[in-house]
């Protein structure tokens, strides 16, 4: 699939790391300039080594610092893209963590952080980006789509998972957001879709794969039997964000190994 985003400007959120990494890696292969996003000061470094494989291996793009639970800092990420670039093509909602708790414990700190960075963080990017969308308009040199948005959603969309009750909460929002979002400016040329991850080996699951008896528990939730990697996601992205996908809005695809087909969670594992 390379160069089959050549000439367009991506944001990633949250690419300093793990899946957003990946994607960030795969979205340059294939021709895309992408915008390598960190949250604060702690993340540059990660952010500029990924910058790096970027452009060592012949992509293009730049780092920039932004927490997308801030509304200001949202408003200036993408008046620098603008001003750099020029447009936004396409934008991956992929920032996103977990604070997890018995729902009888959780402190109301623990679900505003969960909602602040993974919903209102997603909203706050997705307007800026229809924004930028409608006021530039069609591209046609680039894309058949005006505009592209992808959200990190998770099989917790649809899998409810004790334990952790302010992520799943989180990602069964997006649903409607991603959906309603497609719904809305669809009319307008702009795909919005979601992204399903099961369970991707990065620093987020840590405990879930880090010791071989974890590993091994996780396989019974896994039929294919392989922990999913950034880069299985990476290639998802491309294909949504590319005129190979240009049919398909308001869609949640699920990239989980089978987990979706099989049954239970009650244990919050
Ligand atoms: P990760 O911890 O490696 O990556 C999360 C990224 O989000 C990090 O780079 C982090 O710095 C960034 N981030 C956190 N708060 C931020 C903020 N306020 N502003 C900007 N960036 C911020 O974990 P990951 O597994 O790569 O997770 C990426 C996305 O994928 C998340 O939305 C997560 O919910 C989703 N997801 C992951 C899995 C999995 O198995 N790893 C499964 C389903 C969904």
């Amino acid at each position: 699939m390379d160069n089959v985003l050549k000439g367009q400007i991506a944001i990633i959120t949250g690419s300093s790391s793990g899946i957003g990494a990946g994607v960030a890696k795969a979205l340059a292969k294939a021709g895309a300039t992408v915008i390598v996003n960190h949250s604060s000061a702690k993340s540059k470094d990660e952010a500029e080594a990924v910058l790096k494989e970027i452009t060592d291996a012949g992509g293009a793009g730049t780092v920039i610092q932004c927490d997308v639970s801030k509304e200001e800092e949202v408003t200036q990420l993408f008046a620098d893209v603008v001003a750099q670039y020029g447009t936004v093509d396409i934008l991956v909602n992929n920032a996103g963590l977990q604070r997890d708790a018995k729902f009888d414990e959780m402190t109301l700190e623990q679900w505003n952080t969960v909602i602040s960075v993974n919903l209102t963080g997603q909203f706050l990017c997705a307007r800026a980006a229809i924004r930028e969308f409608l006021r530039r308009g069609p591209r046609p040199e680039v894309s058949l789509a005006t505009g592209k948005i992808i959200c990190m959603s998770s099989v917790h969309e649809v899998i409810p998972w004790a334990g952790h009750i302010n992520y799943a909460a989180s990602k069964g929002a997006i649903k409607m957001l991603m959906q309603s979002l497609a719904q809305e400016y669809g009319d307008r040329q702009i795909r919005v879709n979601s992204i399903c991850p099961g369970a991707i080996q990065t620093p987020i699951n840590r405990a879930a794969w880090e010791t071989p008896q974890a590993l091994n528990s996780l396989m019974s939730l896994i039929p294919y039997n392989r922990i999913g990697q950034p880069q299985d996601v990476g290639n998802l992205a491309v294909f949504l964000a590319s005129d190979l996908s240009d049919y398909i809005t308001g869609a949640s695809i699920f990239i989980d190994g089978g987990m979706t087909v099989i049954e239970p969670f009650a244990t919050g594992g």
